[in-house]
C-alpha cells in the first residue's frame, strides 16, 4: 500500500513509510517553523482568556492567538447573564430551588432558556422547539453545569460585580455591565504572570497535523500580511460561533439560509464600533482536518437592535425582564412580550415584519435590569426616545401614534378589568399598565442573529473527535461557542474554556500528546 493510501486508509505505515507521508488532509508540514510552544489557544475571548490562564498556571507554555487588534471577544461585549446553580451569590442571598439538579433537569426538558436538550426539533420558524439544542455528549454540559459554582467564584476573583440575584429567576446571575471587559482584562494579566503571551491581530488559517494525526502546529497570517508557522502539542480552538459564515450557514442551516426568511447580516456594533468577529474560523480549519462536528442546524439565536448599535435595549429590558411592550410600525403588537428576547424576536420574523419598537414608562425605569443600563446615554444617542405623552414618544419614533394609544388603551383596560391581557395572554409580573409619564420609545430595532450552538464535536474532555472514527484527534481541543458539544451561552463557554484548559495541561504533563 502506497504511503498516502495508508495513511487514508488511518493504518500505521512502518517506519521506513513514515518519512515519506504527507498528511493529506493538512498538507506538508512547513520546513521551518516561527516559534515553538506547548499549546496554541486560537481566539483570545473569553472561552480562550478562561482557557489560557488554566493551561499557564498549570505551567504549560501557552499563545494566545487574536484576530482583532484587541482581546474579550464577543464575552466582553455581552449582556452578562450566566444561568446556573448553587453559586456563593444564590446561598448569600438565600435563593430557593436554585440547585445544579433542579437547573439540569430544566436544561434537559428545556424549560426556562427555551434550549431542549433532548427534544426533536424541526428547525422551522413556526416550530416551538427550534431553539433546541442536541448534543451527542451532553456530559461535557452535565460536567460543565456541575462546576459552575466554580466559575462564578473566579468571576468574583476576577472583579465582577453582580447585580442582586432575583428569586423570580433563581439561576441568572447577571455581571454589571462594563465589568466583563475588567475581568478579561485581569485574566490576561495573569496569564502573562504565568509565563504565557498574548497576541493580537494575527488570524489562525490552518492546522497542520503530521502524518500519524497528531497536531503539528499552526498557521497564522498578521495584519502586515506575514505568515507565521507556529510548532505546538496542542491547539484550543476558541474562535468563537459561525454567525458571520455565509457558507457554513447555508451548508449546515439551509432552512434559515434561504433568502428572505431570515435577516441577511449580522454586524454587531456596540457604541459604534462594527465587529465581523464570528466567522467560525475554528469550525473552518477544523472540518479541512476531517473533524466531526455536532449541532451544526441548530436555529439562530436572535436579537433585536437597532442598526447603528448591537446591544441596546432588548438586553436592558427584555431579557432582564422589566414591563415593556413590542410594537410594529402601526403600533400594535405581535406577541406575549413577556416572553424570551429570542421569542420576540421570531414573532416580528414569522409577522413578515422588518423591525419594531420597544414602548415602556417611567414604571419600568425602576426595575433591577433597567438600573444596569445608562438611559440618559441612550435619550441622548436617539436609541430611544422620551416626552410627556405616548402620542409625542411614538410621533417622535415614527409609530403611529394613534395606533399606540389604541393599543396601550386596550392593554390598560385588561390590567384593570381583567389581570390578564386579552389579546396574547400576558400575565404576572411583567403585566404592568403603561401609564406612568414620561413615556419611552424606541427607534427601530431590526432581528440580528447573534450565535449558533453548533460547531466542532468533542468528547467530555473537549478533545475534537475525528470523524472517521469518532476518536480523538492528538492534541485538538475546542471551547467556547466553537465547540459544538457545549453550548454557547456566555457561562457555559468561560466554563468550558477553563475545563478545556485544565484537561490540556493536564494531557500534556502525563505525556498523552
Ligand atoms: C450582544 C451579545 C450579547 C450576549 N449576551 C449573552 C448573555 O448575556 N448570556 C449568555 O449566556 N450569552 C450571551 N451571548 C452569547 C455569548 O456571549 C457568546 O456565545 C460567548 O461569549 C462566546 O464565547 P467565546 O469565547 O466562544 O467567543 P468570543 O468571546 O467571541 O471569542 C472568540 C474570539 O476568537 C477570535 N477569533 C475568531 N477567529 C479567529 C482566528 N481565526 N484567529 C484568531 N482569533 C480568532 C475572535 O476575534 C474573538 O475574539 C451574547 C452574545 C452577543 C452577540
Amino acid at each position: 500500500m502506497g504511503a498516502i493510501a495508508a495513511a487514508v486508509a488511518g493504518t500505521v505505515p512502518n517506519s521506513s513509510e513514515a518519512a515519506e507521508i504527507v498528511n493529506p488532509y493538512s498538507g506538508p508540514l512547513p520546513k521551518k517553523w516561527d516559534d515553538d510552544v506547548d499549546l496554541v489557544v486560537v481566539g483570545g475571548g473569553g472561552a480562550g482568556l478562561c482557557a489560557a490562564l488554566e493551561a499557564a498556571q498549570r505551567g504549560t507554555k501557552v499563545l494566545v492567538m487574536e484576530k482583532m487588534p484587541f482581546i474579550g471577544g464577543i464575552s466582553a461585549m455581552a449582556t452578562g447573564n450566566f444561568y446556573g446553580a448553587d453559586s456563593v451569590l444564590q446561598k448569600e442571598q438565600a435563593i430557593k430551588n436554585a440547585t445544579r439538579d433542579i437547573w439540569w433537569q430544566k436544561l434537559e426538558a428545556g424549560e426556562g432558556l427555551s434550549e431542549p436538550l433532548n427534544r426533536v426539533r424541526d428547525n422551522s420558524m413556526l416550530s416551538p422547539v427550534y431553539y433546541g439544542i442536541t448534543k451527542r455528549h451532553p456530559q461535557l454540559l452535565k460536567d460543565i453545569t456541575w462546576e459552575y459554582p466554580t466559575l462564578i467564584d473566579f468571576l468574583l476573583k476576577y472583579g465582577a460585580k453582580f447585580l442582586p440575584l432575583d428569586q423570580q429567576y433563581p439561576f441568572t446571575h447577571t455581571v454589571i455591565r462594563g465589568y466583563l471587559p475588567v475581568v478579561f482584562g485581569h485574566v490576561a494579566d495573569d496569564i502573562r504572570k504565568a509565563g504565557g503571551r498574548l497576541i493580537t491581530d494575527t488570524r489562525a488559517n490552518k492546522i497542520y497535523l503530521d502524518n500519524n494525526w497528531k497536531t503539528a502546529g499552526i498557521r497564522a497570517i498578521n495584519a502586515a500580511g506575514r505568515t507565521r508557522n507556529i510548532k505546538t502539542k496542542a491547539i484550543l480552538m476558541a474562535s468563537g460561533s459561525f454567525v458571520n459564515n455565509d457558507y457554513l450557514i447555508q451548508r449546515y442551516m439551509p432552512y434559515w439560509a434561504t433568502k428572505g426568511k431570515v435577516p441577511s447580516a449580522f454586524l454587531f456594533s456596540d457604541g459604534g464600533l462594527f465587529l465581523n468577529q464570528e466567522t467560525g474560523d475554528g469550525i473552518t480549519m477544523g472540518l479541512e482536518v476531517n473533524a466531526s462536528v455536532d449541532d451544526m442546524a441548530a436555529g439562530f439565536k436572535y436579537k433585536i437592535a437597532p442598526k447603528n448599535r448591537g446591544d441596546a435595549l432588548v438586553n436592558g429590558l427584555a431579557l432582564t425582564r422589566s414591563p415593556i411592550i413590542f410594537v410594529t410600525p402601526e403600533g400594535k403588537r405581535i406577541y406575549d412580550d413577556s416572553q424570551d428576547y429570542s421569542e420576540i424576536t421570531m414573532a416580528l420574523i414569522r409577522s413578515g415584519g422588518k423591525y419594531g419598537f420597544f414602548v415602556f414608562d417611567e414604571g419600568a425605569m425602576s426595575t433591577t435590569g433597567a438600573k444596569n443600563f445608562n438611559f440618559q446615554g441612550l435619550v441622548d444617542s436617539g436609541t430611544i426616545f422620551k416626552a410627556g405623552t405616548l402620542r409625542e414618544a411614538a410621533t417622535k419614533a415614527g409609530v403611529d401614534p394613534d395606533g399606540l394609544q389604541t393599543t396601550v388603551d386596550r392593554f390598560n383596560k385588561d390590567f384593570d378589568e381583567k389581570g390578564v391581557d386579552s389579546v396574547f395572554g400576558k400575565k404576572g409580573p411583567l403585566f404592568q399598565k403603561i401609564s406612568q409619564a414620561p413615556f419611552y420609545v424606541s427607534n427601530k430595532h431590526y432581528p440580528v442573529r447573534f450565535k449558533t450552538e453548533g460547531g466542532l464535536e468533542t468528547d467530555e474532555r473537549t478533545r475534537v473527535l475525528d470523524h472517521r472514527t469518532v476518536k480523538p484527534i492528538d492534541g485538538f481541543y475546542a471551547a467556547g461557542a466553537t465547540n459544538g458539544s457545549c453550548s454557547s451561552r456566555l457561562g457555559d463557554s468561560l466554563q468550558c474554556g477553563r475545563m478545556s484548559g485544565r484537561y490540556v495541561a493536564e494531557d500534556i504533563e502525563a505525556r498523552k500528546i
